[in-house]
Order: structure tokens, then C-alpha cells, then sequence
């Protein structure tokens, strides 16, 4: 998970990223797109989540297009990728 913090720490949450995300686009919803996943993996970072959480992170094609345009170099896709471990995690737990 310390990666995953490292990463989330670099967000300056700039919405820079915005732009380029396709199921932003198509939703218009902030949490579909790679500031609101940044946000929501952050939040489960700290335990914190909500009904919808498995939602933005499972929606997200890991297409990278956001990217490119962050000036951080935050690797939103790997941070996804890290919050959708945390959701595995969380539900073996919970059986
Ligand atoms: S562009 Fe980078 S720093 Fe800005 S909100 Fe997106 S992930 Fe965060
Ligand atoms: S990797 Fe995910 S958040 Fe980034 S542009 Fe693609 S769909 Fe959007």
C-alpha cells in the first residue's frame, strides 16, 4: 500500500486529467473520471467508502489517456488498480 499512498500523495487534484477520460465523457459524473477515482481510492486508502466505490473503480478501462496530461505523474491507473485490491480484500474479509 505504500505505493499506492505515494501516489495518491501526488495528486494536487488539478482536474488536468479530466479531459481525456473517456467514461467521464460519456457519464458527466466527477467520480468516473481519474480526479474522482484518485479521491475515491484515497478515501478507501483511509477505509472510507461508499456504494458506489466498486462503481468508479471497475468502470475505469485502465486506458491511461489520463495520464499524459497530469503534471504530477500520478499513475492513476495503478492507483485503480490498487483500490480495486483493497475492494477484493475487504470482501474475502468479509465471507
Ligand atoms: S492531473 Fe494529476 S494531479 Fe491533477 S487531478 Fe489529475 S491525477 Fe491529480
Ligand atoms: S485510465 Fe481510467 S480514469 Fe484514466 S482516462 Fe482511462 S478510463 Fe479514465
Amino acid at each position: 500500500m505504500d505505493k499506492a499512498w505515494q501516489e495518491f500523495r501526488k495528486c494536487v487534484f488539478c482536474g488536468f486529467c479530466e479531459s481525456s477520460c473517456p467514461t467521464l465523457g460519456e457519464t458527466g459524473e466527477r467520480g468516473y473520471g481519474p480526479r474522482g477515482r484518485v479521491r475515491v481510492v484515497g478515501l478507501l486508502l483511509n477505509g472510507i467508502y461508499s456504494k458506489k466505490t466498486a462503481e468508479y473503480l471497475y468502470t475505469c478501462l485502465l486506458c491511461y489517456a489520463c495520464v499524459p496530461p497530469c503534471p504530477t505523474g500520478v499513475d492513476i491507473p495503478g492507483l485503480v488498480e490498487a483500490g480495486r485490491s483493497i475492494l477484493v480484500r475487504m470482501s474475502q474479509k468479509s465471507k
